[in-house]
């Protein structure tokens, strides 16, 4: 089944698993690295083999994410294993501190094990130095099972403690701002922890920058683009709460445009209807005897004249919509639009029709 340039490829404990198409490239040059490593076909299959025990590790770590969450009863859609790692998607994020700490936890939780059971088979078989890191994830040691092991035990190291970096959008950053918001709030969880993560990024950029310098045993200069990822995670972090913080303290009521207008689901779709849409702010309700069957938005009536198609409003409009209360907060507005994905939604209470409430008048109060 195609989803969105993913292809599901099981489903595991009632959770879906999509591999992003790209993964083939990643597949690819596993493939190229092992054949220039070892320059023979066995690297190759060496290589490739060496990339899906990555992934394989890396969808445990998801599936670590969303089984936890779903013994905590939240919804998992599907986790998406992408070249760049995975997402565990759940269905809303979850209200309790507590239970972000834990879902956040279980992923790398699962790495902890695998590392330690994979280092002590490993040890045991053959005791080995911790410095030799190198040789196994860069593939300089030779082309045998023992490397696969201790590749695996390294990959399941380093997953564990990048993914515990305290900083958003790293498990870490969500661990520590859960751990601190039971302690103090999830503001002040969050503005610490984003202090954190920007700390962490700057630790980056000296650790690769000295590494550069001295030039032994440099880390991987790769590693330096994390510095960036991590800085922005920290202030979009910060730009979430201060907006959630402005919206739970706003209600609809003082912000949504009052009904002057509405359209009937017969009317065609004209170039007057779009500037009367516009007037409107760019969302009218479609009302039919006084009641709002559907919302009729700028964007699709100008689709629509575009295709050059007759059509009335009945063929645009959406039908699926939630509605507010005007006592309800903008944040609760917001939320139902995302999930919607609508532009703005009906304020009503009751059969009341009282108007419109848009983004853009939401956008207009967190600015
Ligand atoms: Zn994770």
């Amino acid at each position: 089944m195609w989803r969105n340039g993913g292809i599901r490829v099981a489903r595991i404990g009632g959770i879906a698993v999509d591999i992003h198409l790209s993964f083939a490239l990643v597949i690819a040059w596993g493939a190229w690295q092992g054949w220039a490593r070892y320059g023979s076909v066995e690297g190759a299959a060496f290589g490739i083999l060496a990339v899906l025990l990555l992934f394989g590790c890396v969808l445990l770590h998801e599936l670590g994410h969303g089984l936890q969450a779903r013994a905590l009863g939240l919804a998992v859609h599907r986790i998406t294993l992408l070249p760049i790692g995975g997402l565990a998607e759940l269905e809303s994020s979850p209200s309790y501190y507590r239970h972000e700490l834990f879902i956040a936890l279980a992923g790398p939780v699962v790495n902890l094990g695998l590392a330690l059971l994979l280092g002590v088979i490993a040890y045991l078989i053959q005791p080995f130095s911790l410095a030799s890191w190198p040789d196994y994830l860069l593939f300089l040691a030779p082309q045998s099972g023992r490397t696969l092991l201790l590749y695996t035990f390294w990959v399941n190291a380093l997953l564990f403690f990048s993914n515990m970096l305290p900083a958003f959008p790293m498990d870490g950053g969500r661990v520590m701002r859960a751990a601190l918001a039971i302690l103090t709030d999830y503001e002040t969880g969050t503005r610490l922890t984003a202090w954190l993560g920007r700390l962490v990024a700057v630790g980056i950029i000296l650790w690769v920058g000295h590494g550069l310098l001295s030039g032994s045993n440099s880390p991987n200069p790769v590693l330096a683009i994390a510095a960036p990822l991590v800085w922005a995670g920290a202030q979009h972090e910060e730009v979430y709460v201060r907006r959630r913080r402005a919206l739970v303290r706003l209600e609809v009521g003082s912000v949504y445009r009052a009904a002057t207008d509405s359209v009937a689901p017969w009317e065609a779709l004209t170039p007057r209807l779009a500037a009367r849409l516009e007037r409107a702010g760019g969302t009218l309700p479609v009302v039919v005897g006084g009641r709002v069957v559907g919302l009729a938005s700028i964007d699709d009536v100008q689709r629509a004249l575009r295709s050059r198609q007759q059509r009335t409003v009945a063929h645009i409009m959406r039908t699926q919509f939630p509605v507010v209360k005007p006592q309800e907060t903008l944040w609760v507005a917001l939320q139902e639009m995302s999930t919607y994905q609508l532009a703005a939604l009906p304020v009503m209470h009751g059969q009341e029709f009282y108007g419109i409430v848009s983004l853009d008048d939401i956008r207009r109060s967190w600015s």
